[in-house]
């Protein structure tokens, strides 16, 4: 019988950038790769066939052992702001394998994240372990069916290496799928150590790749860049409201971790929020809260602003001409997340259209859930469901008269109870990852080897608006326990 093609459609166009942006260099072998967990639906969706990639060479090649036929395996250069100092970066624990080109003609990067080191791994060992890639495995698979923009996991593998933290544990690689790889930090890599030139190369290659609106009614002209600008400012608004919406804290919003595609990116130390915080942080390296759910929209900006520096050069030949112009771009912003966090906070409520006062009313639920220690999920599930009775907003006192205020709010609009409780199920998710549900996950596969309690997570959170009966168990939160939840960067 003839062995069925894996079926890699490999491009290399990043390979093709002037040779400052990467470094070729091939995965270290794993000693006996073993195949945990992979994803069918993304392979399939991605042209690959997923019993060929079950098999020997299929795992060899999710381990970085074999490198299949059309790739050209090279690590990325950036630099980065980590925690507002600028450092030099790089993959310095991934390697890109090349572009696939999907049945559907479109362009994804597929990368292997922990197959050794790189010429930018300073000092680590280029090694991820299998804990915190299954981790980002079932996180990021989750913000799929949150309907986020987020890079995807295609496959964890062991590679039979044990590595050295605080404790031992079993080297893994991750297959991460992404739009592409280029970062904030990729334009501020071209900005520091290249010409501009190379700035304009990067930008014209990521205008063609992730913004053809742009490249089509800009082309050969001098607001081209002034308007890429404008378009990745407004696709990470859109992000970071999606993030704000379901509770997202990202943990690590440092400037290579934001993806000029308009995709989340980088699972380190994230997590869901529970009772509601704008305070609340989870990472334990997080120490002035400086990526703090409240404080992800300002990151952003700034990010933004350390963006829209790198391409000054190209917006204007006088400088404080162009400043302005990116200024104007940056207060954008602004506009454009507090429009879609309204729109969406009033779907999370059930209303439809807009109204003056909504605001208020939207803020007098939050910060009623912030004193009052509410979830801030299941608040929303409770008001959608209206079994209030089980939110800790039920004792409050304010609670009756905000809520006389937002039935009256209801009842001024045209549509009728029913649309209105439609919007609010596909606008409040039943389930979210619950770090407890996540950590029980993870220590059935990682101690156990017992895959199935993730299988049964990752189905429930593949769905989380269907509302089942099966959801309900997800839905309950941890005991009340004495220390914090807290996240470390994925090592
Ligand atoms: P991150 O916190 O994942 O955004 O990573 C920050 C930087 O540290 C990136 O350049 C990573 O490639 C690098 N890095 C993280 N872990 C390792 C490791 N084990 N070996 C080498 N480089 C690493
Ligand atoms: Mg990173
Ligand atoms: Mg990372």
């Amino acid at each position: 019988i003839a062995k069925p093609d894996t079926g890699w459609n490999f491009d290399n166009s990043y390979a093709r950038l002037p040779e400052t942006f990467f470094t070729k260099v091939a995965p270290t072998p794993g000693r006996a790769p073993k195949l945990i967990v992979l994803n069918e639906p993304l392979a399939e969706a991605l042209g690959l066939n997923a019993s060929a990639l079950r098999r020997d060479e299929g795992v060899a090649t999710l381990t970085g052992n074999h490198i299949p036929e059309g790739s050209i395996p090279l690590a990325q250069a950036y630099a980065a702001h980590q925690f507002g100092h600028f450092n030099m970066l790089g993959d310095g624990r991934a390697i890109l394998l090349g572009e696939q080109i999907t049945p559907q003609g479109e362009r994804v990067d597929i990368q292997l994240k922990g197959p050794g080191r790189t010429p930018y791994s300073r000092r680590g060992d280029g090694r991820a372990g299998l804990g915190p890639m299954l981790r980002e495995y079932i996180i990021s698979e989750a913000m799929v069916g949150l309907g986020i923009p987020t890079t995807r996991s295609l496959a964890v593998v062991t590679t039979g290496d044990t590595i050295y933290r605080e404790t031992e544990q079993r080297g893994a690689v991750l297959t991460r799928i992404a739009a592409s790889h280029i970062r904030v930090g990729t334009f501020q890599y071209a900005a520091q150590y290249g010409t501009v030139e190379d700035i304009q190369t990067l930008a014209d290659y990521t205008i063609q790749r992730h913004y053809p609106e742009v490249d089509a009614s800009e082309n050969g002209s001098e607001r081209r860049y002034l308007r890429f600008i404008q378009e990745v400012i407004k696709r990470q608004a859109k992000l970071i409201t999606k993030w704000q919406l379901v509770g997202f804290i990202h943990g690590v919003m440092n400037t290579d971790n934001m993806a000029i595609s308009g995709e989340t990116i980088d699972y380190g130390p994230c997590a869901f929020m529970d009772a509601y915080d704008p305070a609340t942080v989870f990472s334990s390296i997080d120490t002035h809260g400086r990526y703090a759910y409240g404080n992800q929209p300002p990151i952003a900006v700034w990010n933004l602003a350390r963006f829209a520096e790198t391409l000054l050069p190209l917006l204007h030949a006088d400088e404080e001409q162009a400043i302005k112009l990116a200024e104007g771009a940056l207060s954008e912003f602004s506009k454009t997340y507090q429009q879609a966090w309204l729109t969406g906070m009033r779907a999370k409520l059930g209303i439809f259209h807009e109204e003056q006062d909504d605001l208020a009313l939207i803020e007098g639920l939050l910060s009623m859930m912030e004193k009052h220690n509410a979830d801030y999920t299941n608040t929303f599930l409770a008001l959608t469901f209206n079994k209030i009775e089980e939110s800790a907003l039920f004792s409050a006192p304010e609670f009756a008269p905000w809520q006389e205020q937002w039935q009256a709010r209801l009842g001024r609009q045209q549509e009728d109870q029913t649309a209105s409780q439609q919007l609010m199920r596909s606008s409040n998710p039943a389930v979210i990852p619950r770090n407890h549900r996540v950590e029980e996950a993870l220590e059935a596969a990682v101690e156990h080897g017992d895959n199935s309690v993730m299988e049964r997570l990752l189905a429930v959170l593949a769905n989380p608006f269907a509302h089942s009966p099966e959801q309900e168990e997800y839905a309950a939160l941890p005991e009340p326990s004495a220390c914090a939840y807290q996240t470390f960067c994925g090592t």
